[in-house]
């Protein structure tokens, strides 16, 4: 294994497992600690300051700032660097950059793409609804082709800078080929967005993906208490999203950097555990008159969707230990209804022609005993339905 700047160094390679539990965490030992420092300093002194010149310099060549303190917070931070790392190593990659959040991970990979002058994006829809507003409304100077993943090929220009998909997506879990995707690609950098995946079932970068991008609000934190997103890919590309990082300032801060790096510890156990009670609910929901259809990748994982003969907006006035909310991949089971939500911002021809129907609820099972999620999840469904009951207007 190539060492990188974030000190993922020459390693055996181990279990997920343990890498989990420890990655991230070199040279504590050397140190005299246990749990790793958390480094709030915005700024770092020198009284060399013609080393401090030549290493700014190196860091504006190439994203990598040479070994010593980071200068100033916006170009680095310890604490970061050690989710980093730990992630990295997850995923497999050589390298990965944090950001504030999920949406400034997403920017930064666009807007390194146009500063080459590939302004032009390929995806495939479902996405997270706010990543399918980025790229419809152009905000970033972006011109996006919708398209499927048979048609990718076609879709590809000589400015295409990046082709964009989400496996399992959000909130269908529809599943892509990602290593049939990648092919697609030729030498497009294909991003992944494995937020509901964790590399825990799937790592995109040994499929192909050159980038694998993590909302780690969702399950990397895990805990519902950290808003932060983070890019998985080789060092070149991550040298351009730190320079990306640097200059726009969407960084991480050190306390959600320890928060992460914490998080990571447990996310086999959480995902795995959360996985099984997710596979038992969709399970009984396919077996309810109550459900129309029920949605579960074939990958696994703790996200169900379902879609219900009734009205969804009453299912979710009627859950009392889950929680009505938008969000996932913590340890406390949310539901909420895309349509209204999570995708509300999405052209609603355009959220239909997804798959996003209506009568869609999005489950995300957290760590509770699976009996008592189903009591709840059983009653919110209410009466069964005699016959379909129509949606109210507001419903779109
Ligand atoms: C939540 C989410 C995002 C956006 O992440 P934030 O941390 O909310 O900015 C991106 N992709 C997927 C799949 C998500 O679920």
């Amino acid at each position: 294994m190539e060492s990188s700047s974030n000190g993922a160094a020459d390693t055996v390679r181990r279990a997920l497992a343990t890498e989990a539990v420890h990655a991230g965490r070199e040279g504590l030992t050397a140190q005299g600690l246990h749990t790793p420092p958390i480094d709030l300093s915005t700024t770092y002194p020198s009284h060399d300051s013609r080393d401090e010149a030549a290493r700014i310099d190196a860091f504006a060549a190439e994203g990598i700032l040479p070994e010593g303190p980071p200068v100033y917070a916006r170009l680095g931070n310890p604490t970061v660097a050690r989710f980093e790392t730990g992630l990295a190593r997850l995923e497999g990659t050589e390298s990965a950059v944090a950001f504030a959040s999920g949406m400034a991970a997403l920017s930064a990979v666009l807007l390194a793409r146009s500063a080459a002058g590939l302004r032009h994006v390929v995806a495939v829809r479902p996405l997270y609804g706010c990543s399918d507003h980025l790229l419809t409304a152009g905000l970033l100077g972006t011109e996006v082709t919708w398209t499927d993943p048979a048609g990718i090929t076609d879709a590809l220009r000589p400015d295409t800078g990046l082709v964009l998909v989400e496996s399992p997506a959000n909130p269908t879990l529809a599943e892509v080929d990602i290593r049939a995707v990648a092919h697609s690609c030729g030498t497009v950098p294909l991003l992944v967005d494995n937020t509901f995946a964790t590399p825990v079932l799937q790592r995109p970068a040994e499929h192909g993906a050159r980038l694998v991008l993590h909302s780690a609000t969702k399950y990397l934190g895990g805990h519902g208490d950290v808003m932060a997103g983070v890019v998985a890919c080789d060092e070149e590309f991550a040298g351009q999203l730190r320079l990306i990082r640097f200059a726009t300032g969407g960084v991480l801060h050190p306390l959600a950097g320890y928060l992460l790096l914490r998080g990571l510890a447990t996310l086999p156990v959480r995902v795995r555990a959360a996985s099984a009670t997710a596979g038992e609910l969709a399970r009984r929901l396919a077996g309810d008159a109550r459900v129309a259809r029920v949605h579960y990748p074939k990958l696994g994982g703790a996200m169900v969707a379902f879609e219900v003969h009734g009205d969804p907006h009453e299912v979710i006035s009627r859950v009392r230990l889950i929680t009505p909310a938008v969000s996932l991949g913590s340890v406390d089971t949310l539901i909420q209804h895309p349509a209204s939500i999570s995708h509300r911002i999405v052209d609603t021809a355009d959220r239909h022609d997804a798959g996003v129907g209506d009568r869609l609820l999005r489950l995300s099972v957290g760590l509770e005993d699976s009996e008592d999620l189903w009591a709840d999840l059983s009653g919110a469904l209410g009466e069964r339905a005699r016959v379909p009951v129509p949606l109210h207007e507001a419903v779109n």
